[in-house]
């Protein structure tokens, strides 16, 4: 994105860091990832979408999609990596190989909508791994958690009105991408916080809102498209998470996938800007992934 930008390479590198001094690290296993197949992206993807990717990919420098959104040389490659990540997590915990997974990837995916980039986002990461869930692996029902603090409008765009699917979120609002708050599709549970809201709200919330419509739903997999920029370190916006929050919220999603899912869940990065604070973080989501 640029040598200015926070989302940047660093973000990585604090997590491997800080599962490392956690003594987390020893109990991972590490998979490098692999290119997610046309054929997986397109089950979110127009095929004209993928070709303006695949055509706007420069040979050098930088190629802005949107004034947020650029593409170096290697972005075309990251990002299929990205959302192969997923598919593999997907295929790992689907056939019993890992109880759970989490993709330190980038670019993040939440914000790519069927037809268009945005946010930092080219394809939908975990959009493609639930669909692949459908497609190869006979899930009919599938739940995404979305605690990133923007809302996951891609995600929300590409399945809106599937019964298959359960989206949970909460995001900051207002904050970018703006949306998200007025969506009447009953397969969609989207919690709008104002700045300013810490954990203790959070938690109210998702005990609220995200629990139980996750216990009518009986997803066979859980989804959680990680954002740790709701951290009240966090520079991109304005709410007051702390570590214990994202441990808590990892917990009770885990009792969910217990008790629906044969304990299956998949994670993947999306943002979360500050290192020290996105590393400490992740290493509390992942200590209790690591638990279950
Ligand atoms: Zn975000």
């Amino acid at each position: 994105m640029g040598s200015y930008h926070p989302e940047c390479p660093d973000r990585l590198r604090a997590i491997g860091d800080r599962l490392i001094s956690a003594g987390l690290d020893p109990y991972l296993r590490h998979y490098t990832a692999p290119s997610a197949t046309g054929e997986q992206i397109a089950r979110v993807h127009s095929a004209q979408y993928v070709a303006a990717i695949e055509g706007e990919s420069p040979e050098s420098g930088l190629h802005f999609l949107d004034p947020d959104t650029a593409m170096n040389p290697h972005t075309l490659d990251a990002a299929r990596r990205a959302a192969g990540a997923v598919v593999l997590g997907t295929d790992l915990v689907v056939r019993g190989e890992c109880r759970t997974a989490f993709c330190a990837v980038r670019p993040p995916g939440h914000h790519a909508e069927r037809n268009r980039a945005m946010g930092f986002c080219l394809f939908n990461n975990v959009a493609i791994g639930a669909a692949h869930a459908l497609a190869v692996h006979g899930i009919e029902r599938v739940a995404i958690v979305d605690f990133d603090v923007h809302h996951g409008n891609g995600t929300e765009d590409i399945y809106s009105g599937d019964p298959r699917v359960l989206m949970v979120g909460t995001f900051q609002h207002p904050l970018y991408p703006y949306s998200g708050f007025d969506n009447p599709a009953s397969n969609m549970i989207n919690v709008p916080l104002p700045a300013g809201t810490d954990g203790e709200v959070f938690r109210e919330v998702v005990r609220e809102h995200w629990l139980p419509a996750l216990e009518r739903h009986k997803p066979e997999i859980v989804y959680i498209s990680a954002g740790f920029d709701a951290h009240r370190e966090d520079p991109l916006a304005g709410l007051r998470f702390c570590e214990a929050d994202y441990a808590w919220v990892t917990h009770e999603l885990i009792a969910v996938a217990a008790r629906h899912s044969k304990g299956r869940i998949v994670s993947t990065l999306e943002g979360g800007y500050e290192l020290s604070a996105l590393g400490r973080s992740v290493a509390e989501h992942i200590r209790e992934l690591v638990a279950n």
